[in-house]
């Protein structure tokens, strides 16, 4: 439980001195515990309250960075994305074994995936090389190449103690993760891992061996950790990720506050794919994935590279990992779609990310090139901006004369969406020598609408 406000004012020094802005020691204690102050804000704190709280600020779920681009796992706090947000996506690797005679094709498809959606450029975190054969030049190589040609974090495994060694070698201050890690290799894996400075994903038969050598390796000052459950159904993986979530967010069971990595085209091994096997193993494979991404997965490592399998699974991670409370959206300017001149039409929506896009993609499609004009609507949709009063006559013409719309265009015809035609009287007004037209309701109707009115 979250220490409440009487339980971190008996920590203060209770001489309501004022000095950190509070009138008393309680009002801080209050403002510490709402996460509305900082202890650093007292300067008579004793050292017993600063190890308290900073345990006490510390996220149930550990953060573990991956990679030196900014991906991390874990820094998770709530159990469902509604109580607050989730904080870190799943990260995707793809798996690629040492004797792959297509290593290096797959790994160039890894570094060149790049899909963008709503404004946001989706790609493939990491790279899983694996172990296959008893070849320590075939395996390192892979290590190399893999780093040479994608940059990209390895996710390492390799039953070989000393492959695995070795390749966290070479892979020396990329962040990347040590998989397997089990009782028995735990402390060379660990020493590796400390030098290297790399994560470990340790594995354990139970959820009891899990949290026993989770708790070993922090005990002995190793916290960069991720937790491979072994699970051998759909169902267990689901069942295992939540609980151990909800030990560690519910039940404060340190042992378990560790994001999870698990390889999703196991167990026990890689099927190879077959033209009669390799759409259900697809459809397994991705359904697996799926449960990774919507309870809990913090490394989800595909077993192999399928652009359409990825599409999936990152239009659905983006939609999981939203934060919930702040709607996504575009910067508010006039953009200008396909190649607009000044006699173009000038269309006009809201900054909701999702309407931008449609809007947009449907006057690409309507084969013509406009200009769009989004004002600042706080990132709501159409009607949900009209109604709190971000979309109006006047806010539409106060942003077209800011932006500067009236030098970039000779166009004097304004397109607003038809669920707003109710406010074409105020902007006409507010914007003297346009004339306003009512578009369509839908964006899906923009190519009959410019097909009808404006190139007929
Ligand atoms: Fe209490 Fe510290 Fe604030 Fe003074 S500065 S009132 S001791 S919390």
């Amino acid at each position: 439980m979250a220490m409440s406000g009487l339980q971190i004012q008996k920590l203060l020094p209770k001489t309501n001195c004022k000095e950190c802005g509070s009138n008393t020691c309680l009002a801080f204690a209050m403002k510490l515990a709402a996460k509305k102050a900082s202890l650093s804000e007292c300067p008579y704190a004793s050292d017993e309250a600063k190890v308290a709280l900073a345990l006490e600020s510390e996220p149930p779920v550990r953060r573990v960075p991956i990679g030196s681009g900014g991906d991390a796992v874990g820094e998770e706090t709530v159990l469902y994305r509604h109580e607050k947000t989730f904080v870190n996506k799943t990260l995707f690797a793809v798996e690629i074994c040492c004797c792959d005679l297509e290593a290096e094709d797959v790994l160039a498809a890894i570094r060149d995936y790049r899909l963008e959606r709503v404004g946001e450029v989706l790609t493939v975190s990491a790279v899983a090389v694996s172990q296959s054969c008893e070849d320590e030049g075939c395996f390192l190589g892979l290590v190399k190449k893999a780093l040479d040609i994608t940059g990209l974090p390895l996710i390492i495994h390799a039953w070989d103690l000393s492959f695995a060694k070795k390749a966290a070698e070479l892979a020396k201050g990329t962040r990347s993760v040590i998989a397997h890690v089990n009782e028995g290799n735990a402390d060379e894996l660990r020493a590796a891992a400390e030098e290297f400075g790399h994560a470990l994903a340790v594995t354990a038969p139970d959820m009891d061996g899990m949290a026993e050598l989770t708790s070993r390796l922090r005990d002995g000052g190793f916290n960069d950790i991720v937790m491979s459950f072994q699970t051998h159904s759909m169902a267990e993986a689901f069942q295992t990720n939540s609980i151990a979530r909800r030990a560690a967010i519910a039940h404060h069971a340190k042992e378990l506050g560790y994001a999870t990595l698990r390889y999703v085209g196991r167990p026990p091994l890689k099927e190879p794919r077959t033209a009669e096997n390799e759409l259900d193993i697809l459809m397994r494979d991705t359904a697996r994935a799926i449960v990774e991404v919507n309870k809990y997965g913090g490394i989800c490592v595909l077993p192999c590279f399928d652009p359409a399998q990825l599409v999936t699974l990152m239009a659905l991670r983006l939609n999981i990992f939203t934060d919930p409370q702040k709607p996504i959206q575009v910067e508010p300017k006039v953009y200008a779609i396909g190649e607009p001149g000044r006699d173009s039409p000038v269309f006009v929506t809201t900054n909701f990310s999702l309407t931008y896009f449609l809007v947009s993609g449907e006057i690409e499609n309507s084969g013509i090139s406009a200009w769009l004009v989004i004002p600042e609507c706080e990132g709501m949709s159409v009607l949900t901006a009209w109604a709190a009063g971000k979309f109006s006559g006047g806010s539409i013409a106060k942003f077209a004369k800011e932006s500067g719309l009236e030098d970039m265009v000779d166009t004097r015809s304004i397109i607003i969406p038809g669920y707003v035609a109710q406010i074409s009287g105020e902007l006409e007004e507010s914007l003297p020598g346009w004339k306003v037209m009512v578009g369509p309701q839908e964006a899906g109707d923009i190519e009959g609408y410019v097909k009808a009115v404006l190139t007929k």
